[in-house]
């Protein structure tokens, strides 16, 4: 069946209204059932995009050029809808507004499908070249022409990057599990997602109930795999028994998670966040190709900046920055060069290695390649002894490294795609003072500075990520850290951010002076973890009526720019901290 585009919007605007998990699936779920071999654009459109990340594919137009665009089928002038930006916050509710006020509405409102929809703003991205940006407003005007004021809102909201549903993937996995009638382990569907992070395959392949594919996810060169995350522990001999007596430590390295593809002719590197980064890497990729001789491989690893002078690793900062250079980087390769260390590999000549045991896995990296200037191999103590294990950290800290990661030398060890678990658990330099780790918390609102701060933030609203309820809960108010260049920045880094009330996954009890969707995420050390009233993490799971908040948070200083929202700290490590500290 044929799924119009005014059904989605409908949906769309029901659950913008809900902050409720099992109302958001079920909604979802109910559209996905209506839908034919458009399911794919479905599920594209309810995670607001056009492909996976990985495909790197915007609709690249910006606000300024869509206001122009408005004010060019209405009879409204561009300053009166930058007006009604600056009021709403929200291009999309003005396109609708504007939409509404259009006059010369073609006779016959047209039916548009969800496939034509897509299709169209699809094609907005692959037009370039010799006025491109004229032939893509062209592509958007008609659409708008054509559309309902609540189209026209959903359809500018895609074309900014903006659709904020705040429904996160593992929902979208949910409704699709339940409108097709799934009946395995839901983690098994998960896995397939984390293996092969395109949603609009797995949609496809659930919708035609290939299940057999779906249990045989294994991943492929050019596609992302999830990375594997750590759990963590305060205390070295606690991490060695959690490990029965024995495991492999590695140094953990302060710099980019990297992970390297080659299907035997291209090289792409893929982040943490699993987006294609590889014109950020040209020495790199040069010398991939002198360095190992195979016909296929994933690998994983941490990327740092170092002095080939002295050996010497420097902090993670450096290379975020060069990240962010995209286009400069071949003359300045040489100025920060860069070294991998790579401590994992997942696929090989044509093989997926998942489910091999950790231990073989690292003996079959340490065999396809010698180490050089560019590619090293993790420094690594496999270890039963307390003095030994506490000396190799002593020497990854001397080292530049932020602390060590053990990693379980048993036999069930798999590459967990996309799971934190505690088959890696990290033990940092910051867990000997105060609070332990630092925790990366996203920005959920902003209360207005006074005195020397006026006109900028006085403090910000932070959270953390409840993953079983799909919300974000309030943790803190953050003032301190920021220098006076930081400070007055933010207001502007923040404005794409705004949100005209609060965002329907934000649980709070404060009320900031602005709402931001959660988007920019900090890293905030703290001396303690305390039980607060006034904040929402962990609510009434420690104590009836209260929640968890941050004693004494301070701003580090660095902008994690690699994490999205959802990638921030979550409410269970917040949990988890505090039950350490209880037990001290
Ligand atoms: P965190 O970001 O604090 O959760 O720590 C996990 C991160 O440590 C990973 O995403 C990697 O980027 C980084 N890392 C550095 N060295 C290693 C290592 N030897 N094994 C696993 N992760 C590492």
């Amino acid at each position: 069946m044929r799924v119009l585009f005014r059904e989605v919007c409908d949906v769309f605007e029901k659950m913008e209204a809900t902050s409720k998990r099992l109302e958001l699936t079920s909604l979802l779920a109910d559209l996905l059932i209506k839908s034919d071999d458009d399911v794919d654009k479905l599920v594209f459109l309810a995670q607001g995009k056009l492909a996976p990340d990985y495909e790197g594919i915007e609709t690249g137009m910006a606000e300024k050029l869509l206001i122009k665009a408005l004010s060019g089928v209405s009879s409204l002038e561009e300053k009166e809808i930058q007006k009604s930006l600056a009021r709403t916050g929200d291009l999309g509710t003005v396109a609708q507004e504007v939409a509404a006020a259009i006059i010369q509405k073609p006779l016959e409102a047209k039916q548009f499908d969800v496939s034509y929809v897509f299709t169209s703003l699809k094609s907005i991205s692959s037009i370039t070249g010799q006025g491109s940006i004229n032939k893509k407003l062209a592509i958007y005007t008609n659409l708008i022409i054509s559309s309902t004021p609540l189209e026209s809102k959903y359809i500018t909201r895609i074309m900014t990057g903006k659709l904020r549903l705040g429904v996160s993937d593992a929902t979208i996995i949910a409704a699709l599990i339940s409108a097709f009638k799934w009946e395995g382990e839901p983690g098994i569907v998960e896995n397939a997602y984390n293996c092969h992070p395109n949603m609009g395959r797995l949609a496809l392949l659930m919708k035609e109930k290939k299940w057999q594919s779906i249990i045989v996810t294994v991943p492929e060169p050019m596609v992302p795999v999830k990375v594997m995350l750590a759990e963590r522990l305060t205390s070295l001999p606690l991490i060695l028994e959690k490990m029965g007596g024995r495991a492999a430590f590695e140094y953990k390295y302060d710099g980019l998670r990297t992970q390297i593809h080659y299907d035997g002719e291209k090289i792409k590197i893929f982040s943490r966040g699993s987006e294609e980064t590889t014109e950020n890497f040209p020495d790199i990729v040069r010398s991939f190709k002198t360095t190992f001789h195979l016909k296929s491989c994933i690998l994983d690893g941490e990327t740092v900046p170092y002095n080939p002078e002295t050996g010497e690793l420097y902090p993670f900062q450096i290379v975020s920055r060069r990240r962010g250079r995209k286009y400069d980087l071949e003359g300045k390769t040489e100025e920060i060069p860069l070294v991998v260390f790579l401590f994992d590999i997942l696929y090989l000549d044509g093989k997926s290695l998942l489910n091999m045991p950790y231990q073989e896995r690292r003996e079959k990296l340490e065999s396809i390649f010698k180490e050089n200037e560019n590619f090293k191999l993790a420094s690594r103590l496999v270890s039963s002894e307390n003095a030994e294990i506490q000396q190799f950290f002593d020497k990854s800290i001397s080292d530049g490294c932020e602390g060590i990661v053990a990693k379980s030398v048993s036999e069930n060890t798999p590459y967990r795609a996309g799971a934190r678990g505690w088959q890696w658990i990290k033990f940092k330099r910051d867990y000997q003072r105060s609070l332990g780790d630092s925790l990366d918390l996203v920005v959920l609102g902003a209360f207005s500075g006074h005195g020397r701060r006026k006109g900028a933030y006085g403090a910000l609203l932070m959270g953390v990520f409840n993953q079983e309820k799909d919300t974000f809960e309030t943790v803190c108010k953050l003032g301190t850290g920021f220098s006076d260049e930081v400070l007055f920045a933010l207001p502007n880094r923040l404005s794409t951010f705004r949100s005209e009330s609060k965002p329907n996954n934000v649980e709070s009890i404060m009320e900031p002076d602005v709402w931001f969707y959660p988007s920019l995420v900090l890293e905030v050390v703290a001396a303690e973890i305390t039980v607060s009233p006034i904040h929402t993490c962990a609510f009434s799971s420690i104590e009836k009526d209260s929640g968890l908040s941050l004693r004494f948070p301070r701003f580090t200083g660095i902008f994690r720019d690699d994490k999205k929202g959802e990638d921030c700290s979550k409410t269970a490590e917040v949990v988890g901290i505090y039950n350490n500290q209880v037990k001290k």
